[in-house]
């Protein structure tokens, strides 16, 4: 599954990389920077609770 970052909407809370840091990092201003474009099967849980808590919607998974 393809990982879509919209770096306009997010508010660099760090949620994500605090949830999955072998997907997510982050840029100087805080704004996320994903690490890979696909979610590695062994992270799919944690890349869940990152969508899940990232306070702006900036993230999502999805497609093949
Ligand atoms: S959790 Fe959401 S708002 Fe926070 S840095 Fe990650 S993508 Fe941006």
């Amino acid at each position: 599954m393809r990982i879509e970052a919209n770096r306009d909407v997010c508010v660099s809370a760090g949620m994500c990389v605090l949830n999955a840091p072998e997907v997510f990092d982050q840029d100087d201003d805080g704004v996320v920077e994903p690490l890979v474009a696909e979610v590695p099967a062994e992270h799919l849980d944690a890349v869940t609770r990152a969508v899940q808590v990232c306070p702006s919607g900036a993230l999502r998974i999805g497609g093949e």
